[in-house]
This record gives C-alpha cells, sequence and structure tokens, in this order.
C-alpha cells in the first residue's frame, strides 16, 4: 500500500519507492539477502506500510564484512592518493545535494520527522559534513620526534608517527537522524581510507539504501561502502560481533550501546559509542524569559524530543520558575501537530508503535506518581503516533520521568534556589552527554561550564552541533567522538616508526 495522502509532486520524488520490497547492497550492487525474513518500514503519520527490507542474517553480515575486506586492499581503493578520496567525497557531498527532494522525503516518510528538517539537518547539514570531512583526507598527519636514545657507537636515531586506516568499519545507526548519522560516521571513515559496513535502524532503512547507491554513483569503487538491513538481535548483533571488522561506531541507546561494547572487547575491536542523554537546561536567575521559553522549546520538541541531547531536564531558578513555565507551556500547547509533509507542522510523529506506546507509558507513570501535567500529556489527532507536546513539573530527582531517557516530546521543570544545588541536580544523572546554561552574566557562566559533567555545554542555545564540534559523551553517554577532527583521528591508528641511522 502506498501513503495515500502524498501529493503527485511528493510521490514523483520518491522513484526510489516504485519497488516495494529492496535488497541488501553489497559489493557495489544490490545483494538479496540469504534470509527470507523481512522487516516493514512504516509511515508513522499513516501507519502505511512503505517498503519491505530484509532482516538479514549472519551469512549477510558475512557478505558485506568480506566485500569491505576485499574493498580495503584492492589497488583501486588502498592505493588511492588521498586527493583522489577528497574528490570523491566532495563528488557525493554534490549528489546528496542534487537528490535532496527525494532524501528528504525518503526521510520524512520513514520517520515522521518534518520535511525542513530533513531537508536542513540531515541533507543540507550532511553533505556540508561530507564536504568538511573531504577535506580531512588530504590533512591526516603524524609528527616527527626527537628520541632520546643513544649508541651503540655514533648511531643516531630519527622518529615519527604516521597514522594509517584503521580498516574495515562497522557503522550501526539509530532511526532519529537516519542519513545524517550515517554520514557522521561513514565520511570520516572513508576520508580516512577505511571501508563501511552500515546497519541502519530496521525502522529507517531507506535513506542508507539510497545512500549507496550515490556513493556507486559518484564513483568509489565497489565494496567501499556496504549496506546491510536488519533488525538489532540478528543483524546488529552479527555485525558488532564479527571478527572481520576493525572498528565499531555505533550510535543507539545505552543498553545496546554496552551489548555492542562487550562483543567488540573479544576481538579488541576498536569503538566509538554514541549513546543515551537526560540533558539538563540550567537557568540562571538573570536569565531572559521569552528567551528561555523559546529555547527550551527548540530544546526538548525539535524533532519530536527524539535527539540525543535534547533539554529534557529543564532546571529554573525558583525566581523566574513560574513565568518560564508558563511561557513555555504556552509555547507547546499552540504547536501545530501534523504529517512531516505539511510545511505548516511544527510537530510531527514520534517513529513508531512501539516508540509511542513507550513514551505515553513514560508520561502515566510519572502522572501516577504525582507529577501535574501543565500540557500535554495525550495522543494527538485520530490516527498516526501524534503526541501533544508536554510540560510536567512537581517531579523529584528520583523519578524516572527525571533520570530515564524518554526521547520524546516531554520536559520536566524543577525549581532551584541556589548554585550548588542546581549542579548537583544537573550531575545527578547516569548520562553525560550534554547541557545548556543560559544566562547572560559571563562570570557565573564561565565558572558553571567546568562543573557540569557533560560532553557538550551550550550556552544561550541548545541542540547546536556543527561538524567541526566533536560531540562525544561523558559517564554512560559512551565514548569517543562523532564529527570534527576527533572524528576523522578515530578511524585511523597511530604508527609509531623509529629508524638507526
Ligand atoms: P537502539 O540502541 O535501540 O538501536 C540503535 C541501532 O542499534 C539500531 O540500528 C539497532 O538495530 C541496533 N541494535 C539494537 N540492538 C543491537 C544489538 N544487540 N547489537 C547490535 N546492534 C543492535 O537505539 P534507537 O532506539 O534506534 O535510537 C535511540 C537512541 O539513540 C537513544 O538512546 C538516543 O539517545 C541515542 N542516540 C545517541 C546519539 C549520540 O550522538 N550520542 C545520537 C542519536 C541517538
Amino acid at each position: 500500500m502506498r501513503p495515500s495522502d502524498l501529493s503527485q509532486e511528493q510521490l514523483s520524488q520518491l522513484g526510489f519507492l516504485s519497488q516495494l520490497r529492496h535488497d541488501n547492497f553489497i559489493d557495489g550492487q544490490p545483494c538479496p539477502s540469504r534470509s527470507s525474513a523481512t522487516t516493514q518500514v512504516i509511515d508513522p503519520a499513516t501507519e502505511m506500510v512503505v517498503a519491505e527490507v530484509p532482516d538479514s542474517n549472519a551469512e549477510d553480515v558475512d557478505l558485506a564484512v568480506a566485500s569491505a575486506r576485499r574493498a580495503l586492499h584492492s589497488p583501486a581503493w588502498a592505493n588511492m592518493l588521498p586527493a583522489e578520496r577528497e574528490r570523491l567525497l566532495y563528488r557525493l557531498s554534490v549528489l546528496i545535494e542534487e537528490h535532496g527532494d527525494e532524501l528528504s522525503a525518503l526521510e520524512t516518510l520513514q520517520s515522521g520527522k518534518l520535511r525542513g528538517i530533513a531537508r536542513m539537518v540531515d541533507v543540507a547539514g550532511g553533505a556540508a559534513l561530507v564536504r568538511y570531512m573531504a577535506g580531512w583526507a588530504t590533512k591526516l598527519e603524524g609528527q616527527t620526534l626527537q628520541p632520546s636514545l643513544a649508541g651503540p657507537g655514533d648511531v643516531q636515531y630519527r622518529s615519527f608517527t604516521q597514522r594509517e586506516p584503521i580498516g574495515v568499519v562497522a557503522a550501526i545507526v539509530p532511526w532519529n537522524f537516519p542519513l545524517a548519522i550515517a554520514l557522521w560516521k561513514m565520511a570520516p571513515a572513508l576520508a580516512a581510507g577505511c571501508t563501511v559496513v552500515l546497519k541502519p535502524s530496521e525502522e529507517t532503512p531507506l535513506t542508507a539504501l539510497r545512500l549507496a547507491q550515490l556513493v556507486q554513483q559518484a564513483g568509489f569503487p565497489a565494496g567501499v561502502f556496504n549496506v546491510v538491513c536488519g533488525r538489532g538481535h540478528s543483524a546488529g548483533a552479527a555485525l558488532a560481533s564479527h571478527p572481520g571488522i576493525d572498528k565499531v561506531s555505533f550510535t543507539g541507546s545505552t543498553a545496546v550501546g554496552k551489548a555492542i561494547g562487550h562483543a567488540a572487547v573479544d576481538h579488541m575491536t576498536r569503538m566509538t559509542l554514541e549513546l543515551g542523554g537526560k540533558s539538563p537546561m540550567i537557568v540562571l536567575p538573570d536569565a531572559d524569559v521569552q528567551q528561555v521559553a523559546q529555547g527550551a522549546a527548540m530544546g526538548i520538541f525539535f524533532n519530536q524530543g527524539q535527539v540525543c541531547t535534547a533539554a529534557s531536564r529543564l532546571y529554573i531558578h525558583r525566581s523566574l520558575f513560574e513565568p518560564v513555565v508558563q511561557a513555555l507551556a504556552e509555547i507547546a500547547a499552540g504547536m501545530k501537530i501534523g504529517s512531516g509533509f505539511d510545511a505548516a507542522s511544527q510537530l510531527g510523529p514520534v517513529v513508531s508503535k512501539r516508540h509511542f506506546e513507550r513514551v505515553m507509558q513514560h508520561i502515566e507513570a510519572a502522572r501516577q506518581a504525582g507529577a501535574r501535567i501543565v500540557t500535554g500529556g495525550e495522543p494527538a489527532l485520530g490516527g498516526g503516533y501524534f503526541i501533544r507536546p508536554t510540560v510536567l513539573t512537581e517531579v523529584h530527582a528520583d523519578m524516572a520521568i527525571v533520570r530515564e531517557e524518554v526521547f520524546g516530546p516531554v520536559i520536566v521543570a524543577l525549581p532551584y534556589d541556589d548554585i550548588d544545588e542546581v549542579v548537583a541536580l544537573a550531575n545527578d544523572s547516569p548520562y553525560g552527554l550534554a547541557a545548556s546554561i543560559w544566562s547572560h552574566n559571563l562570570s557565573a557562566v564561565h565558572r558553571l561550564i567546568p562543573r557540569i559533567k557533560a560532553g557538550t555545554v551550550w550556552v544561550n542555545t541548545h541542540n547546536m552541533l556543527d561538524m567541526a564540534l566533536p560531540l562525544g559523551g561523558f559517564k554512560q553517554s559512551g565514548y569517543g567522538h562523532d564529527l570534527g577532527r576527533a572524528a576523522v583521528e578515530s578511524y585511523t591508528t597511530l604508527k609509531s616508526v623509529c629508524m638507526a641511522i
């Protein structure tokens, strides 16, 4: 069945969906799965099935890893000059932009996100990131070192380090920014000279499969980039524990990240883990009420709150508590909820029925535990997985709604009285991905930044990710980084050379 509410113009952009069934992409071409099991891709706005992809098994993963390993050692890739890798990545970025209408429509269809956000973040941001990483291909360097080694006789020593590609990379990504996060991993990996097997989320495989075609069209050798679809416990687990991979780069929940970490240690596979968050937003007494309310709304309702760095805990100085909560609730209550294809929509559906039920259960449990629902707290519209933007107060630091990642349009607001108290509250979390501070008191802000245990701290803004700024978590939010120089270097291994002359 096709989604019935798409316009002719929108459907015509989805030529990729002229067939319902899609194969994996291995060794430069579509590759039918060895498994007969499939997963369905469902439009969360209409609950209609839009595509079917393989639920791949270990044999499919073997094929993909073998393809990536062959490509890694093939003269076409292994001997390719860095400037040529840069050129191919640049060409890929152009193709992503040229196919931006189609890619953003696919992204909205499979994840429910607003089309404008898909265009701006996944497509334009993704293409910019690919260009940024293209530039790094020619700039990876080691150091010349002055050793203190002596003799025998008049022997002297020369030493230097060099960076080499780490090898075959398994990239396992979630459904909230399917194309963008796939690019965050594959672009630096290819810039560094690695090859990649990507496993997209079972909910959102379509842009990954389309990306594989564009990678081929850009001129990369076959096997350099492969896509294996399937569920986490089947395809994902087989890939993460495969002895043929040299690095696993994972973005997803902390629970799965830990399982992947355990599997990786068995083979000493290198890893980057970008995991969950429960990011605090700290409002100091001098902050501007309207600016904070707008910032909190963007911080939590952007992408339906399905953002690892979402501002899900709002700590407001008691002097501003009532006006900020009221202003935020007014913004939330006035948001237009609807399909991501409707340009007027400000909030789309969450990704799946399962996730919709999970978010609603969190809200219900909080209500039963004594939380006050200031606004929202219920489903919106008739069908589809829509949830009203929700603001909760009268919550306590030990409630699940304050401690656990909800990953939906749900924010808890708590008052505080002094700075030591808010530092303790903000840091009282197993997570440490991001935080924001809202104030124009420079001295207070600078004193606060080092006290916050989070990989990213924003000031008077939230959720602003930049391709040059490394993104990584403290504590159980993971380790290693996506984005920036730190990311591309994480796909290399450092070799030390010492020569007696
Ligand atoms: P998830 O952990 O359920 O799944 C992520 C990916 O892992 C999917 O492709 C899934 O199929 C796969 N997977 C699941 N079980 C697996 C297993 N046992 N072995 C190998 N792979 C397995 O997460 P999700 O629900 O898709 O995404 C939401 C989560 O992602 C949230 O926790 C969010 O905070 C996190 N996230 C983090 C960042 C970051 O940069 N830190 C960015 C985006 C999302």
